[in-house]
């Protein structure tokens, strides 16, 4: 394979884009193309978010573009990006910079006018590769293209000092990794990322809950899970998460995989997989990584074993759709053959009220909703039966009731 051209691809014709790199100087080379669209459209995958990089100071892009007529938003001034909105989708323009002084977490920048400087204070090399938005050319300084065709995940420079001024590249590290990689890993990255693991902890929980879900988003994260596990990148702030979690996880994906819902994979199912399964170490779990309440709620519900002993379909009518292919994804309920036939079906409203009850010969009082429930549990149970079948169900629980309030 020769990967010295971004192939030409659909993502490259966006509305706009053209003039965009026009205005931003692409026939002298002031604009490249860089980061995950040259490295996703060289390995021919679909592109969504175009970076762009350039010599030309944020203000002098705010400049062209406003002139243009190109709407921009300054969204990240302080490192010098801004974002072109082009047929309501995002390109964002990055000047070349270098990074002065990091502490870990966040870094100041000066600007430059060398492209191989701006690459350097990237993370990884394949990473760092540019392409002339006129040509296709590819630049590469660090030997990414290499990497890319032999699925290396590698740092630029030294891993410790690379981790040392951002220790969020470590949870980056096994992302790539499990997405573009193949293992065994590079050994320096990944004797690095173990060495390193506790600077996670100086790290705020949203940046590693961010991360982690999206590594665990990916179509199968096992394997880099499983060396994250021996690497012990998870003891400082997931120590929760296991090798027991971890077969949880496989079982999980091997059943997503069997059963193909439309619904598609959920990265805050997997992280819950990955937990003992107990509902107050979820909560503690997932508030500790400031998960929503909406989601450490789910989380819990997914590890609560239903106290059911009925059918998948009882489940979604008692707890809800969500809830119910989450248990029975995580192997708490039998998933009986077919799931992608459950997710499609829809409870049916129940067919009597307390009226109904009345009319049968019972006073108002709290003996209708009684006797109502009891009907309520034996439609549940007949397979959500219909109404003729729901109101003999009735009359039976209500004759059957008379009786025993008078021989009582
Ligand atoms: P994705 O498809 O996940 O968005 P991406 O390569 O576009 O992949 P981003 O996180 O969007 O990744 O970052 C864009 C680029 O910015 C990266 O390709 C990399 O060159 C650089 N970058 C992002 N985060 C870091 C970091 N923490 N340290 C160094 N470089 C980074
Ligand atoms: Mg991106």
């Amino acid at each position: 394979m020769t990967m010295a051209h971004l192939p030409d691809a659909h993502w490259l014709h966006r509305p706009g884009f053209d003039a965009l790199c026009e205005i931003l100087g692409a026939g002298n080379g002031a604009v490249r193309i860089v980061g995950g669209a040259v490295r996703d459209g060289l390995l021919g995958l679909d592109v969504h978010d175009i970076d762009l990089a350039t010599r030309l100071t944020p203000e002098d892009v705010i400049a062209r573009l406003s002139d243009a007529g190109i709407k921009v938003v300054p969204t990240g001034l302080a490192h010098g990006t801004v974002t072109a909105v082009l047929d309501h989708r995002p390109v964002e323009i990055t000047t070349l910079r270098c990074d002065v002084s990091t502490d870990g977490r966040r870094a100041t920048v000066a600007y430059t006018s060398d492209w191989k400087e701006d690459a350097a204070r990237r993370d990884f090399t394949i990473n760092a590769l540019y392409a002339d938005p006129a040509t296709g050319e590819i630049f590469d300084y660090f030997g990414g293209l290499d990497d890319l065709t032999h699925r290396r995940v590698r740092f630029i420079g030294n891993a410790d000092q690379r981790i040392a001024e951002d220790h969020l590249r470590i949870l980056r590290y096994f992302r790539f990794l499990a997405r573009f990689g193949a293992l065994p890993p590079d050994e320096r990255a990944f004797a690095a990322c173990t060495r390193n693991a506790n600077s996670l902890m100086a790290l705020s929980r949203e940046r590693i809950a961010d991360e982690v879900l999206k590594l665990l988003a990916l179509p199968d994260p096992s394997a880099v899970i499983d060396l994250m596990l021996m690497g012990g990148i998870f003891a400082p702030v997931l120590p929760e998460i296991s090798k027991v979690g971890l077969e949880q996880l496989k079982a999980l994906i091997a059943r997503e995989q069997q059963f193909q819902l439309s619904r598609p994979p959920s990265a805050v199912l997997r992280l819950a997989a990955l937990l003992p399964q107990d509902p107050q170490i979820g909560e503690l779990v997932a508030a500790r990584l400031k998960l929503s309440n909406k989601t450490r709620k789910r989380i819990a519900a997914a590890m609560t074993p239903p106290p059911l002993h009925g059918n998948n379909r009882e489940l979604v009518y008692r707890l809800g759709m969500e809830t119910a292919l989450d248990i029975l994804l995580l192997g708490h309920a039998t998933p009986d053959s077919d799931l992608p036939a459950l997710e499609k079906w829809s409870p049916p409203e129940f067919p009597i009220n307390g009226r109904d009850i009345m009319s049968l010969g019972i006073s108002a009082g709290p003996d209708v909703a009684r006797l109502l429930a009891t009907v309520r549990d034996q439609w549940i149970a007949e397979g959500f039966c219909d109404a003729d079948r729901v109101r003999a169900i009735a009359a039976d629980q209500v004759s059957g009731f008379r009786r025993d309030s008078q021989n009582s």
